[in-house]
C-alpha cells in the first residue's frame, strides 16, 4: 500500500516479543497483554492498520520508548482468532518499514507516530550496483541455501526451494529473511538496513553459520548414532557369544577371572609376584570374550598356576633304606653308590647347606640315569628328566617371552610342572652336550639354574615371576668331563663311572636285566631262561659297548620273541640257550678287529680312550718321496696332532742308534694315518704308538703283532703317564692282546684293576721310548 500519501502516519502499535515481521511476510502471532488485546481490538474496529515492532526486552510487560527498537513495521490485519481466555490470535501482513517517531503511551494501548520510508517500498531496488555483482551474489546465497535444503527436514525444504527460482537479489534477500532466517535479532538488523549489500552480509553470514551448525549437529548426531549402533551390535554378539559359550562349556573373560582370583588368594608366593598375577587376571577381565589376547592370558595363568609354588613331597630321611634301595638296583658301582650315600647324608643333616650339584660321568649305558632315577626312589622324591642332549637355544631352558605366538616355558619349568612338586630329583641329561650359540647363552641359563644363589629367583621368559627351584635335587649326568662347559664344571662334584667288563656285564644281565625286560614285555617269571652261556656269547659276538645298552636292547628282542611264541600257544616256557642265539638275534654282528694276524712294518696298535669306552686303534706310517713332510690324516684332534710332531722329534734323535741316513729325511715324505673310527679320537696317550710306527716304518724293523701300548712321549722320549686305563685294558682284551706296554707311572692305576681285567695279559711298564722299542719291535731285519 506504498502511497497512503502522508510524511507520518498515526497508528495503533503492538510490541513484540521475540519476533520481528519483515515487510512482505505473511504471518501470526498470539496477542496475551490486555493493552496489546485492546489495541488489536481498536485496530480491528478502525482500519485494520497497525504497527508492530519489536521488544529489545522480551521481560518487560509494559514497554516504554526506549524499549522499544526504531523500526517496526506496518501491517495489515488480516485475520484474527479468539481463543476462550481472551487471548486472540493475529494473522498480519507486512506492508512497509516504519521508523517510530514519537509513542504514546495511553491507558488503553499504545499509539504511535511513524514515518514510512520514502518509497513505502521494503524491496529497494539498487541501481548503483552491477548485474554481475548482483548474480555472483545470488549464486552465493543459492548454494548456501542448497545446503541448508540438503540438511534441512523435508517439509522446510519444499518451502525453502522456491525461493532458488527468485530472479531478483532484493526479492531472494527479503524473502530469505522471512522464510528462512527464523531468529528475530537477525530480522530486526535486516530491517534496520536499507543498503542491498549489507543486508546481503547479514544473511550470508547467518546463512554460513546456520548451515555449519547444522553440519556440526549432524556429526554429533552421526557419531551418536555410530556410536549407539555399535554398542547395539556389540551387545546383541556378546549375548549370542555367551550362548555359544555356555553350549560349548566355555566360560566367560568374567568368570574365568573369578575362578583365577580365588586360586590367586591361596597361592603362597611373594606380594610383587601376586600383583603381577593380579593384573593379568585384571587384563583378562577387560577382554571380550573368546578373544586372541584372552586366550593368551589365560593360557598363561593356567600354566602359571600349574606351577608348584609350595607343593612339597615328604622325603625318606632313612639313609639305611637309601642304601638299601640302591644296592638292590644296582649291581657294582660300590664306589659311586658310597659317595652318593654320603652325598645325601649329608644334605639330610645340612638340608639347608648348599651343597654342589652331582654329576655322573661314563660312557653310555652305564647306568647313570637308572642310578639317578634310584636315588630319586630311595628317597621317594618325584623323578624329572630333562635331556639337553642337542640344546643350542636358551629359549628352550628359559622359555619364550609370551607375546610370540605358541610360546611356553622352558623346560625347567615344564620339568616342574611335570613333577607337581617344588622339590623333585631333576636330571639334567648330557649337560655336556649343550652348546652355546647365536641364540643366547644356553650353559649360562643352566649355570643359573644350578647355582645356589641364582636360583632362589630363577628366571623363565614366560612366566615372567621369579621361580624358587633351591629345593630341587639336581643331578647331571655326562659322557665326558673335558665337555662340559667350564663354569658348570666348577659348580658340580663329578662321580665316574667307568666301562663294565665282560664280567661284570654278565651279572648285570643275569642279575637285572633278563628279569627287567621280562617284565617289560609281560613275560612271566620263568617264562624265558637265558643260559649263562648264551649271555656271554650275546656279550662278546653281539655287542661291542662300554655300558650295557645294547645288551638290554638284544635282551629285549629275544623276550619279545619269546613272548610271541608263548601267544601263538607254540611255547609256554623258553629256554634260550647259545646255540639258539642266532635263531633270535641272527647272525654274530661283531668280529673282532683281533690282533694283526701277523708282524708288520709301520703298523702299530694304540690304546685309546673315548667318552664311549675303551677302543684299540692301528697306526699305520707311510714314507713316500717327498721334501721332508710330516703328513697327517684320519679322526685326530689337536693334541694328536702336535704329539705326532713331538714323536716325529723323538725318532729323529735316535737317527744314529738306527743308523738312518743323514740326507733320508730330505728326500721323504712321512705320512701318519688313524683309520676312522666312530668317535674321534684326542689326546696326547698315542705318542710312544705314533713314534714306534714310525720309527719301524724309518728302519724296516717289523713290529709284533701282540702287542699294544699307550703312553705320552716327550721330546727327549720321556713316557708319560696317561689315563683311562681301566677302559683301555678292557679294549686290549676284547681285541684279543696279549702284551700291553703302559707307563710305569701308571703302576698304581694298573694295581687297582681287578684280576678279572687284567687276567691273562701281560702288562709292561717303561719309561721311555727306548723300552717300547725294545719291547714291540722284532728282533730280526726284514
Ligand atoms: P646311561 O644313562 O649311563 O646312558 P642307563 O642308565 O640308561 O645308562 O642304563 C642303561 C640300562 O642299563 C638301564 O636299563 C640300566 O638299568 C641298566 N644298568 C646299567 N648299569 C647297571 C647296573 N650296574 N646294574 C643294573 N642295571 C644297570
Amino acid at each position: 500500500m506504498p502511497g497512503e500519501g502522508m510524511e507520518t502516519l498515526e497508528a495503533i502499535c503492538v510490541p513484540l516479543r521475540g519476533m520481528t515481521i519483515l515487510p512482505g511476510a505473511i504471518t501470526h502471532f498470539d496477542v496475551m497483554r490486555p493493552k496489546s488485546v485492546m489495541a488489536i481490538e481498536r485496530a480491528m474496529a478502525n482500519n485494520e492498520r497497525i504497527f508492530v515492532v519489536s521488544q529489545m526486552d522480551i521481560a518487560v510487560i509494559e514497554p516504554g520508548r526506549e524499549d522499544l527498537y526504531r523500526y517496526g513495521t506496518y501491517c495489515k490485519i488480516r485475520q484474527i482468532v479468539r481463543s476462550g481466555n481472551k487471548n486472540i490470535r493475529v494473522m498480519v501482513e507486512g506492508l512497509f518499514r516504519c521508523a517510530i517517531e514519537e509513542l504514546t503511551e495511553g491507558t488503553e494501548y499504545l499509539t504511535v507516530r511513524i514515518r514510512p520510508d520514502e518509497e513505502k517500498d521494503f524491496y529497494p531496488v539498487d541501481e548503483r550496483m552491477l548485474p554481475e555483482a548482483k548474480e555472483a551474489m545470488m549464486q552465493i546465497v543459492r548454494e548456501l541455501l542448497g545446503e541448508f535444503i540438503s540438511f534441512g527436514p523435508d517439509f522446510i525444504a519444499d518451502n525453502v526451494r522456491k525461493l532458488l527460482y527468485i530472479e531478483s537479489l532484493e526479492e531472494l534477500l527479503m524473502k530469505v529473511g522471512t522464510e528462512v532466517i527464523q531468529d528475530y535479532l537477525t530480522r530486526q538488523h535486516i530491517l534496520e538496513t536499507t543498503n542491498l549489500e549489507e543486508r546481503y552480509n547479514i544473511i550470508v553470514r547467518k546463512l554460513m553459520r546456520e548451515n555449519q551448525v547444522i553440519g556440526i549437529k549432524r556429526e554429533f548426531q552421526k557419531q551418536l548414532k555410530d556410536q549407539i549402533d555399535q554398542n547395539q551390535k556389540e551387545y546383541v554378539l556378546r549375548e549370542q557369544l555367551k550362548i555359544i559359550q555356555s553350549e560349548l562349556g566355555e566360560n566367560s573373560p568374567g568368570e574365568d577371572a573369578a575362578g583365577y582370583e580365588k586360586k590367586l588368594a591361596s597361592l603362597r608366593i611373594d606380594k610383587e609376584s601376586k600383583e603381577k598375577l593380579a593384573k593379568e587376571i585384571a587384563r583378562l577381565r577387560a577382554t571380550p570374550g573368546g578373544s586372541q589376547e584372552g586366550n593368551v592370558i589365560r593360557n598363561y595363568l593356567e600354566t602359571v598356576f600349574d606351577i608348584p609354588w609350595s607343593k612339597q613331597s615328604k622325603d625318606n630321611q632313612d639313609i639305611k633304606k637309601a642304601a638299601r634301595i640302591l644296592d638292590q638296583e644296582h649291581y657294582g658301582l660300590e664306589k659311586v653308590k658310597e659317595r652318593i650315600i654320603e652325598y645325601l647324608a649329608v644334605r639330610i643333616l645340612n638340608p639347608k647347606g648348599h651343597g654342589p650339584i652331582l654329576c655322573l660321568v661314563g660312557p653310555p649305558g652305564t647306568g647313570k640315569t637308572s642310578v639317578a632315577r634310584s636315588v630319586a626312589n630311595a628317597l621317594s622324591k618325584k623323578y624329572v628328566r630333562i635331556s639337553l642332549g642337542g640344546v643350542r637355544d636358551e629359549a628352550e631352558i628359559r622359555g619364550h617371552r609370551k607375546t610370540y605366538i605358541g610360546a611356553m616355558p622352558g623346560r625347567i619349568v615344564e620339568g616342574l610342572r611335570q613333577a607337581g612338586v617344588c622339590n623333585p630329583l631333576m636330571l639334567l641329561d648330557e649337560i655336556d652336550k649343550v652348546s652355546s650359540d647365536y641364540k643366547g647363552d644356553t650353559s649360562s641359563a643352566l649355570l643359573e639354574v644350578l647355582d645356589a644363589e641364582q636360583n632362589i629367583r630363577f628366571r623363565d621368559h614366560y612366566v615372567e615371576i621369579p621361580v624358587d627351584l633351591s629345593q630341587v635335587l639336581f643331578i647331571a649326568t655326562a659322557n665326558s668331563v673335558a665337555t662340559i662347559p667350564g663354569p658348570l664344571r666348577d659348580r658340580m662334584e663329578i662321580i665316574e663311572i667307568n666301562s663294565y667288563t665282560e664280567n661284570e656285564k654278565f651279572h648285570i644281565a643275569r642279575d637285572y636285566l633278563v628279569a627287567k625286560q621280562m617284565r617289560a614285555n609281560g613275560i612271566d617269571a620263568g617264562g624265558i631262561r637265558i643260559t649263562d652261556k648264551a649271555i656271554k656269547k650275546i656279550i662278546h659276538h653281539y655287542t661291542r659297548e662300554a655300558g650295557v645298552r645294547n645288551l638290554e636292547r638284544k635282551i629285549g628282542d629275544i623276550c619279545r620273541k619269546t613272548a610271541r611264541r608263548i601267544l601263538e600257544g607254540r611255547k609256554s616256557r623258553m629256554v634260550v640257550s647259545e646255540n639258539r642265539l642266532e635263531e633270535f638275534l641272527g647272525k654274530e654282528k661283531i668280529r673282532f678287529e683281533g690282533a694283526n694276524d701277523k708282524d708288520e712294518i709301520g703298523i702299530v696298535r694304540g690304546l685309546a680312550w673315548t667318552s664311549v669306552g675303551g677302543d684299540t686303534l692301528q697306526i699305520e706310517v707311510n714314507l713316500t718321496r717327498g721334501k721332508g713332510n710330516l703328513l697327517l690324516t684320519g679322526q685326530m684332534g689337536e693334541v694328536m696332532k702336535e704329539s705326532a710332531k713331538i714323536a716325529l722329534s723323538a725318532v729323529r734323535a735316535r737317527e744314529d742308534a738306527y743308523t738312518i741316513p743323514e740326507e733320508f729325511f730330505e728326500k721323504h715324505d712321512i705320512h701318519i694315518h688313524i683309520p676312522e673310527g666312530a668317535v674321534p679320537k684326542d689326546g696326547p696317550s698315542a705318542g710312544i704308538t705314533m713314534a714306534t710306527a714310525i720309527l719301524s716304518a724309518l728302519t724296516g724293523i717289523k713290529v709284533k703283532a701282540s702287542v699294544a701300548m699307550t703312553g705320552e712321549i716327550t721330546l727327549r722320549g720321556r713316557v708319560l703317564p696317561v689315563g683311562g686305563l681301566k677302559e683301555k685294558i678292557l679294549a686290549a682284551k676284547l681285541a684279543d692282546i696279549k702284551e700291553v706296554i703302559v707307563p710305569a707311572k701308571n703302576l698304581p692305576d694298573i694295581e687297582e684293576l681287578s684280576k678279572e681285567i687284567k687276567g691273562g695279559l701281560q702288562i709292561h711298564f717303561v719309561s721311555a721310548l727306548d723300552e717300547v722299542l725294545d719291547i714291540a719291535l722284532c728282533k730280526e731285519k726284514k
